[in-house]
């Protein structure tokens, strides 16, 4: 390990969910056809774990449709799993034996063959669909297999819930759950007060915070060290129990975009009315962190790219070390980098895109981009001129290019951290009578909704934390850092896609079903009952 790597910390923000020592030892071997073995490899390796992987090492990789999510996916499976693993510490290794051989996971759609008798966990995929479970693989109706739009975020919602689901049975989730930890630096005074100590005392890591010494004399303030500037092996030196693994999975989970379970208890794949591709789609996507950079990509693979246009607003947030762990569009190169620019640069290299396909715009969205002016402006209310002084030329073109993004977006995704410019853009889509698909996530727990004018964030929410402008952030100086691990932020970036993608061909008049708005907890899917809060009658006085 170098030592610019070790004041990486791209695990950071899930070593207070999991054991990270234990994952970075699990090993598990991985089966199934080309695609879903690398996607579960993809979740894997984001997680810190490698794997052994059942191929020969110098067969060729068939993975078209992973391209905008690997870093290389032609070649032979050493190249391209190489590459994967480029800034590991470990490299997964491969077995090729044939016969009977046992995989811990096994990632498939739904003509490839599992052989019989194998006890791990798999998941079968496809047609909108996607199951995970143990041992033998239950009986399914219709598996005739088509490609259709929905192939690539089903692919990574199955993965996301079936790598999710062996770490759990591997027992590595934490059973306390620690949200934040850092190292700091304290300095003991005499014969001053904490207030005095905090005014007289500083030091270059900010504002630091006294208190009085055990014994009265004095005071001890405290420094908190940036994790930019604190070794990797400092931090994290704390223990926690571990969670028990759950009990065995009697019945498949059924996690896919629209659902494999009938009322009568069987299981069946079919779909005849999805569409290949969309064209001519308009869409906006607010946020490009842990649920954007998932929805993004897995947004195009359902897209005709020669007609369509995706445009990514991303405030002025910048890739940073502790993202990487689940944030699919970023590497090491892209540190430092303004997220929204670095999501687009990506997507149209690896996907060979026109300029004009993707669009990005590193600003927050603000009320005066997405209400008429009338709607907002008080008279104490400052001109655009004025925040921006010199820059205004700059910033006016900018706020145009967002307006008109609003403008022209058929569907929205919400995937921000930052609840005030969630209910800024609801009511954008409200007012322009556009769908929003909202989604969150934190730790373990995720949820996708649906908001499509007939409740808004203040309705669903009330006003105090709809309009909250609080930031949960990941940064280091965010009022409360969330946990974040991939498994779960995948899960949500690609359902957001799938239900978008849904949208948005109900409206070119396909007869598509959309899929159910959902809570993930711990890997198990629920239906999620979103509807107003039971004080706010009919709909609020905001609502648009
Ligand atoms: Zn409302």
């Amino acid at each position: 390990m170098t030592s610019r790597e070790e004041f990486q910390h791209v695990f950071h923000r899930q070593r207070g969910i999991i054991d990270q020592s234990y994952v970075s030892c699990l090993q598990p071997l991985v089966g199934g056809d080309d695609e879903g073995v690398l996607s579960a490899l993809l979740q894997l390796k984001l997680l810190g774990s490698s794997a052994i992987i059942h191929r020969d090492p110098g067969e060729e990789v068939d993975a078209e449709r992973l391209k905008a999510l690997l870093p290389r996916h032609t070649g032979t499976w050493s190249e391209v799993v190489e590459e994967l693993y480029k800034d590991s510490e470990k490299s997964p290794s491969f077995d090729n034996s044939r016969g009977t051989i046992k995989t811990d996971i096994w990632a498939g759609g739904i003509n490839s063959a599992r052989p019989d008798g194998e006890p791990g966990l798999w998941l079968m995929y496809g047609n909108g669909r996607a199951l995970v479970g143990s041992g033998g693989i239950c009986e399914i109706a219709n598996t005739e297999s088509r490609h259709t739009f929905l192939d690539l975020p089903t692919l990574i919602c199955g993965s996301s819930a079936l790598v999710h689901r062996y770490a759990m049975d591997q027992g590595v989730f934490l059973s306390q759950r620690i949200s934040d930890c850092w190292v700091s630096m304290t300095a003991r005074i005499d014969d001053i007060g904490p207030e005095e100590a905090v005014r007289n005392v500083r030091s270059r890591f900010g504002n630091g915070t006294a208190t009085h010494t055990s014994d009265g004399n004095g005071s001890l303030i405290r420094f908190r060290i940036p994790i930019t500037e604190t070794p990797e092996s400092l931090i994290w030196q704390i223990e926690s129990e571990k969670a028990p693994p759950p009990p065995p999975l009697e019945d498949p989970l059924d996690v896919g975009p629209l659902s494999a379970k009938s009322s009568d208890g069987t299981y069946s794949f079919s779909e005849s009315e999805l569409p290949l591709r969309l064209s001519n789609v308009d869409a906006l996507v607010l946020g490009a962190g842990g649920l954007g950079s998932w929805a993004i990509p897995l947004l195009i693979s359902g897209c005709d790219t020669a007609d369509s246009r995706i445009t990514i607003v991303d405030g002025d947030q910048r890739v940073e070390a502790h993202n990487l762990n689940r944030q699919v569009l970023y590497r090491t190169e892209d540190i430092g980098r303004p997220k929204a620019h670095s999501a687009r640069r990506r997507v149209l290299r690896s996907l060979g895109l026109r300029e004009e396909s993707v669009r990005s715009f590193a600003t927050e969205l603000q009320p005066r981009h997405a209400y008429d002016k009338e709607d907002y402006e008080g008279d104490d209310m400052v001109t655009l001129e004025e925040i921006a002084g010199e820059y205004f030329e700059d910033m006016a073109q900018e706020d145009d290019g967002i307006i008109g993004a609003l403008d022209s977006m058929q569907v929205a995704l919400s995937c921000l951290d930052n609840q005030y410019a969630r209910t800024t853009l609801n009511r954008a889509c409200n007012n322009r009578g556009v769908t929003m698909v909202n989604g969150g996530c934190e730790g373990t727990v995720g949820l996708v909704e649906i908001f499509s004018g007939d409740r808004c964030m203040v309705c669903s929410y009330g006003p105090e934390e709809a309009l909250s402008l609080e930031k949960i952030s990941c940064q280091e100086e965010g009022s409360r850092p969330v946990n974040s691990i991939v498994t779960t932020s995948s899960y949500v970036g690609s359902m957001m896609a799938c239900i978008a993608l849904c949208e948005l061909a109900r409206q070119r008049g396909y007869d598509v079903r959309i899929p159910e708005p959902r809570d993930i907890v711990d890997g198990m899917v629920s239906k999620r009952c979103s509807g107003s809060l039971p004080w706010i009658k009919g709909v609020c006085d905001d609502h648009l």
